[in-house]
């Protein structure tokens, strides 16, 4: 596409001849459904990447969520302490736990503010739920401090955005009980639609096993003992996974370069700040995203960047903003609300990030902005 012309999307997979021979190979293998060469593959790969003894592919990253909370024994009565901002999935996951989440504000960092954590964990308090927004690492460290204070409170890593994002040197996927990851169209790797778990316990890999595959006994087959679900990942999508996997270092250099280049070109625009990156972390931008001046309408300047072929998204919408989830606890650093969540939301848009983008139609994008803030 031009550099000075046409559309430049939020986002679009970089699919290769390899991933079309895996899937091929796969279509033509007659192993289409959830058993097969490339879904062992897939797992294995991954949890070496990651660095964990096991993972295990599912259908989506929600129910990759949804399957580590209830393997976990979270219920119904049960509290979990997520994000404020965040993508709705993460406490629709805890909803269907039957649990109730418990919104906490963001930090600097625009992940979970473990101050708020501390103030936030009470008598029903069952698990936390970081998530890694936007690629940036959440403070694991604090939040894995405060969850060891208390016997058998987990924390799941909610890793959807952040393939390959690192933490003082380890990989998120590693950080928590367990972790979920997303390989929805738009993530750092695909498969279409798919998710994965990681961790390091063997038991609860078992279980997160015996129950994304109906709970079927393993001594008598078609016998089940309890309400189980299928949550599976065809071996179709993994062998589209594993090709994306075996180039994922060249994407997250790629997010690392789009974020220079914009942080470039826009370095001298006064009023507005890029993604955060904590020192010791490495962020893997999975979207590079911009902090406009307070006054300045985020909708009008998205619907001019429109107007140039320039394709934005806004931050996600504060859970607490949200009509459904309106009954849910908030906590923030001193008081009941999420001031910063909110604050972010407002103010923040995501410009157009794709691994297939090249440095001129940044540098488009960037001048394009200039002009709306100027
Ligand atoms: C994408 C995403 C999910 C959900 O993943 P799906 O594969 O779309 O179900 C969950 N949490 C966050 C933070 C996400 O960005």
């Amino acid at each position: 596409m031009s550099p000075t012309s046409g559309f430049i999307p939020i986002s679009a997979p970089v699919i290769g001849e390899r991933e079309i021979a895996y899937v091929s190979d796969a279509v033509r293998s007659g192993w289409v459904s959830s058993i097969g060469p490339y879904i062992e593959r897939f797992e294995a790969e991954f949890a070496r990447y990651v660095g964990v003894r096991h993972a295990i592919a599912v259908s989506n990253g929600t129910v990759a969520l949804h399957l580590a909370l209830h393997a976990l024994g979270v219920r119904s009565g049960d509290e979990v302490i997520v994000p404020d901002l965040t993508f709705a999935a993460t406490a629709h996951a805890v909803l269907h736990a039957g649990a109730s989440p418990v919104l906490v504000d963001v930090d600097q960092t625009w992940c979970m503010d473990p101050g708020a954590v501390e103030r936030a964990m009470g008598a029903r308090t069952k698990a936390i739920v970081p998530v890694h927004l936007y690629g940036h690492p959440a403070d694991m460290i604090a939040i894995g401090a405060l969850a060891s204070r208390r016997n058998r409170l987990a924390t799941v890593e909610d890793a959807a955005e952040a393939h390959g994002a690192e933490w003082h040197g380890k990989k998120v996927g590693s950080l928590a009980s367990v972790a979920a990851f997303s390989f929805y169209g738009n993530k750092i790797i695909t498969t279409g639609e798919g998710g994965m778990l990681t961790t390091d316990d063997d038991g609860l890999a078992e279980r997160m096993r015996f129950l994304k595959d109906h709970g079927m006994s393993k001594e008598r087959r078609y016998f089940h003992t309890e309400v189980a679900f299928n949550y599976r990942m065809t071996n179709l999508q993994a062998a589209l996974g594993l090709a994306q996997l075996e180039r994922i270092e060249a994407f997250v250099a790629k997010k690392r370069a789009i974020f220079r280049w914009y942080h470039d070109a826009l370095s001298d625009v006064p009023g507005i700040a890029l993604n955060p990156e904590r020192e010791g972390t490495r962020n893997v931008f999975w979207m590079t995203s911009v902090l406009l001046p307070t006054g300045l309408s985020r909708d009008a300047v998205s619907a001019r960047l429109r107007e140039q072929g320039i394709d934005t998204r806004p931050f996600f919408v504060p859970l607490s903003e949200m009509p459904h989830l309106a009954h849910c606890r908030r906590v923030g650093r001193s008081d009941d609300a999420c001031p910063q969540s909110r604050e972010l939301a407002r103010r923040g848009i995501n410009l157009p990030s794709g691994c297939a983008l090249e440095r001129d139609d940044v540098e488009r994008a960037a001048r394009a902005l200039k002009g709306c803030v100027r």
